[in-house]
């Protein structure tokens, strides 16, 4: 095997039995609807109709933006104050708003019905209803539903939420095939497709699909790579079906990038020379486009609060590869299972916190005075106030950064920010 591949061998024991800060105190973070922004764009005949209140529409539309070109894959259904106080029977009212939808709109394939805190608070089951209308539009609309509600979530959990949802809707199938699981822009799909036909690997499905009848058949011959950390819940619904998970670094930075699917080539029997051929010349590109942004981030430091879930594979991507300095690693949950790999990278010594205590962490954070603060749009603002430079998690995950060529625009989001304070306070 061709030295470049090998883990570096300065690696100590790394965090793989590293102690965990724990904290369950008030939390700052965004709700599983959020995770629409992206899949409505991913999966181009669905839509999502959530059920919820003015609060949710809302966050949807400034998160979103409004659409003024195309018609509209997400709307809000809002449960008004009869529906609340059990004035009006919120089942018949969403039965008509599903109805003048997929009249209106021949183009929806599947369409999933997406709780909130008001449908749970008012108990209104979304599963029924699914299946009550999805009868009635059968065959040309699937109707599905899942949770986004913001009550002990994360605002990624609505994607793993969402996938978990249709896990049951695929078909089974005996063949030996990898399936990659979790949404990518367009583009990085395109790319981890034309490389793992170049490595012989197939066939390849990608999970969730760009059109509702590409969904992928799934069984006990199928391997299964997750290209998104926060997909506990979908992981287990595909092992349910027999899918084996394949362990491995999330596909961030060219290190990350290389192991992930390294993971795909050795389950799949490729020949090492061939590994090398094929993925050598795309990592070392990518390393050397990462040299430039080494050079501004080396030595500075980095502090994550719990967000994205996105920020264990991250801290190790800065640290390796950008020689960046970890104040403090939070995650909201911690999965060994899928994340022992990453932990083992990070650098021994490293504080990895999990669950969120929001003002102790704060503090924590203003003693560190780091270079640089991953947290949430909520926490920004306050920590901008107080002279840090703060990126928004969530654009990390808006943002296509998985692969050797989008290894420089994943620095390029750390190098930006600072570069920008470098310029305001000089
Ligand atoms: S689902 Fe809950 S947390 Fe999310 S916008 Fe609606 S009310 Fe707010």
């Amino acid at each position: 095997m061709n030295a470049v591949f090998e883990i570096h061998p300065e690696v100590d024991a790394g965090c793989a039995d590293a102690p965990v800060l724990r904290e369950r105190g008030q939390r700052e973070v965004f709700c599983g609807l959020t995770g629409i922004i992206w899949l409505h764009r991913k999966v181009q005949d669905a839509f999502f109709l959530v059920v919820g209140s003015r609060t949710c529409a809302h966050l949807l539309q400034s998160a979103a933006g409004v659409m003024i070109f195309a018609e509209p894959r997400f709307a809000t259904a809002i449960i008004d104050d009869r529906d609340l106080a059990g004035l009006a029977d919120a089942n018949d009212e969403l039965d008509r708003v599903v109805t003048r939808l997929l009249e209106r709109r021949p183009d929806i394939k599947l369409l999933f019905l997406v709780g909130s805190c008001p449908s749970e608070v008012i108990k209104l089951d979304l599963s029924r209803a699914a299946q009550r209308l999805g009868k009635a539009f059968t065959p040309n609309v699937r109707i599905l539903h899942y949770s986004g509600s913001g009550i002990e979530t994360t605002f990624t959990q609505g994607e793993d939420a969402c996938l978990a949802a249709l896990v049951p809707e695929m078909k089974t199938t005996e063949q030996r095939q990898l399936v990659v699981v979790g949404a990518l822009a367009d583009v990085v799909e395109d790319q981890f497709r034309r490389l793992f036909d170049e490595l012989g690997i197939g066939p390849v499905h990608f999970f969730p699909p760009r059109r509702a009848n590409e969904l992928a058949a799934i069984g006990p011959n199928t391997q299964f790579l997750l290209a998104q950390p926060f997909l506990a819940d979908t992981a287990r619904a595909l092992e349910e079906r027999g899918a084996q998970r394949l362990s491995a670094r999330f596909p961030l930075g060219a290190e990350g990038t290389t192991h992930w699917l390294r993971a795909a080539a050795d389950a799949f029997g490729v020949d090492p020379t061939r590994f090398a051929t094929v993925v050598g010349p795309r990592r070392e590109r990518a390393a050397r486009a990462l040299a430039r942004h080494r050079t501004q981030l080396a030595g500075r430091s980095v502090f994550f609060f719990p967000d994205s879930q996105l920020e264990l594979p991250l801290a190790r991507f800065l640290a390796r590869e950008l020689g960046m300095r970890l104040t403090e690693v939070g995650t909201p949950f911690l999965h060994r299972g899928h994340m022992l790999p990453e932990l083992e990278l990070l650098p021994e010594g490293t504080v990895i916190s999990e669950g969120q205590d929001v003002d102790r962490q704060l503090d924590r954070c203003r003693a560190a005075q780091p270079d640089i603060v991953v947290c949430g749009l909520g926490l920004a603002n306050p920590l901008e106030m107080d002279g840090l430079t703060t990126k928004w998690s969530i654009e990390l995950v808006f943002t296509p950064i998985q692969g050797f060529d989008q290894a420089a625009d994943l620095a390029e989001l750390f190098t930006r920010p600072l570069t920008r304070r470098l310029k305001l306070v000089a």
